[in-house]
């Protein structure tokens, strides 16, 4: 564990010392789970989002993007559900004064008997060698049975008090197994109270004629009411999907890790309408595309898992979520739903116009089914630079940091650097950055000895150097160093656009969703 945070904390770290993400109002002394993104960090976040939009939107013809407000009607929230429903328990320790989610203090006690469950079959492992029969074990071992049934019970109770709103319930659960404030060690706890996590304003200049609003904590929103104008716009047949990225704000109770959990965070939402008795099949399609697209960067396999909910959100009628191993253990990195009709139902019963789908085949009217596809870009942000981030010690026992990452997301493609700053060398350098900044993001860099700036190159995931020396002038060739590899070729300048051209070929990559 020690370990894991150690990495985590030098991601972080990384991240701010490069340019990539730091502390919102830093002078300040920073904003609270709110981040700026820095010169290099919102090139891999565009990136990022290019990435997903283009295979979204440019490689399937029917699903189309779009852009829509922050700001919505306040309806809008009633009939998603979110005013009445988008709510979470929380509980103040009144001696640290610090606010936890409560029903993510019993789900943290669960986890501790499930990691106690987890010692014995470790130690009976030991003791017993090849013969261990793990099965046989877990369900024999008295310990090991009384901590299954002790966790399935809390899990139990917590479930019921929580579909039932039963808040006090939920208290005396904390209260009951003597669960202590992580900060202060005191079990001296407030009452649970439901704290919805949508963020107000008011939109209007006099206090009679303003009205209140939110914060949109979701983009999908935005896609369900403009449902009808797309599709009869753009003449789409179901099945079809519409596409947005977008902030996304979320007054969330604890918000740590970094841009794990923010309060302001970009989505990339995708929804997908269908005929109902079809959301099955379409589901599923979506699940091995997702998974597809993530694989599709070239990160290790074994990073991803799905875990499929078992309990479902108001809107869904099945759910999954693309889990991601962050340097903090698995955790949710994208969320794929059956929404049903719930969407486009409620926002015709409260608007009272029809949202339906005229199929000129049956030559009938109905609503359609809908599958989601929702990823948090931050996270995406998160998932990739951390897996990327490696330290390594070369043959010469140094080390370097280098961020390894697929070549398509990265910040910087290529870096032009003249191995000094005379002798024609920088001008020659300028003229080869002048012909490949059209179709390239290309660096340039002439400061201290050409080793330190490799190593700059490598910390921010560059995954070319060019380098202009002396004998580039003599005979106009360059040397071309890999970032992974470290090796350099040597090649003439007349053929260095069409080389970077085949190395960084981004249809590489998009084949392979
Ligand atoms: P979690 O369980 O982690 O709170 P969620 O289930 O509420 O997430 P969704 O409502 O399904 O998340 O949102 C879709 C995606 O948006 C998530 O998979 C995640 O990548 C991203 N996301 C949600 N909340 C945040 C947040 N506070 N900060 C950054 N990204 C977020």
């Amino acid at each position: 564990m020690a370990e894991k945070n150690d990495i985590f904390k030098k991601v972080i770290s990384h991240a701010k010392e490069y340019g990539f993400v730091f502390p919102s109002s830093e002078i300040y002394d920073g904003l609270n789970a709110v981040y700026d993104y820095g010169q290099n960090g919102v090139l891999l976040k565009n990136n990022i989002r290019d990435y997903w939009w283009k295979s979204m939107i440019q490689l399937n013809k029917n699903i189309v993007g779009i852009d829509a407000a922050i700001f919505m009607h306040p309806k809008t929230w009633k009939a998603s559900g979110h005013i009445d429903a988008f709510n979470d328990p929380l509980i103040d320790n009144k001696d640290s004064k610090k606010r936890y989610r409560a029903d993510v203090l019993v789900e943290d006690y669960i986890k501790k008997i499930e990691q106690k469950i987890q010692k014995e079959i470790d130690k009976a492992s030991k003791r017993f060698g090849k013969d261990f029969n793990k099965e046989q074990f877990t369900s024999t071992n008295s310990k090991i049975i009384n901590y299954k049934n002790k966790a399935s019970s809390i899990t139990n109770r917590l479930d019921i008090s929580l579909k039932e709103d039963d808040l006090s319930d939920l208290k005396s659960l904390i209260e009951e197994l003597e669960i202590a404030c992580p900060e202060s060690g005191s079990r001296n706890w407030t009452d649970v109270k439901q704290f919805n996590l949508m963020f107000g304003t008011k939109l209007g200049a006099s206090s009679e004629s303003s009205i209140d609003l939110f914060l949109r904590p979701e983009t999908a929103q935005g896609i369900f009411v403009n449902f009808l104008n797309i599709q009869k716009t753009g003449r789409m047949k179901l099945p079809f999907g519409i596409a947005q990225t977008g902030k996304a704000f979320r007054n969330e109770i604890v918000a740590r890790q970094f841009i794990f959990r923010m309060r302001e965070f970009e989505q990339m939402e995708m929804q997908y309408f269908v005929t109902p008795g079809t959301q099955k099949e379409w589901y599923d399609y979506w699940k091995k595309t997702r998974l597809k697209w993530h694989y599709s960067l070239g990160i290790a396999k074994e990073n991803y898992r799905f875990h499929d909910h078992e309990k479902l959100a108001h809107y869904a009628d099945l759910a999954t979520d693309i889990e991601f191993k962050f340097p903090f253990g698995f955790k949710e990195l994208e969320g794929i739903h059956s929404r049903t009709d719930f969407d486009l139902l409620n926002h015709e019963k409260l608007s009272s116009k029809k949202l339906q789908y005229f199929d000129t085949e049956s030559n009938q009217r109905h609503i359609p089914y809908v599958i989601e596809t929702s990823i948090g870009l931050d996270r995406m942000f998160l998932a990739v630079f951390s897996s990327a981030f490696k330290e390594e010690l070369l043959e010469d026992e140094t080390k370097r940091i280098v961020l390894k990452l697929p070549n398509i997301l990265a910040p910087i493609k290529i870096a032009v650097l003249p191995l000094l700053k005379k002798d024609g060398l920088p001008e020659l350098a300028n003229k080869i950055l002048d012909e490949l900044k059209w179709d390239f993001m290309v660096s340039y860099d002439e400061k201290d000895a050409v080793g330190r700036r490799y190593r700059r190159q490598d910390a921010i995931g560059t995954p070319y150097c060019i380098t202009v020396d002396h004998q580039s002038v003599k005979d106009y060739t360059v040397t071309i160093r890999d970032r992974d590899s470290m090796q350099q070729e040597r090649i003439s300048i007349r053929g260095v656009t069409k080389i970077m051209h085949e190395k960084l070929d981004q249809k590489k990559w998009f084949n392979k969703i």
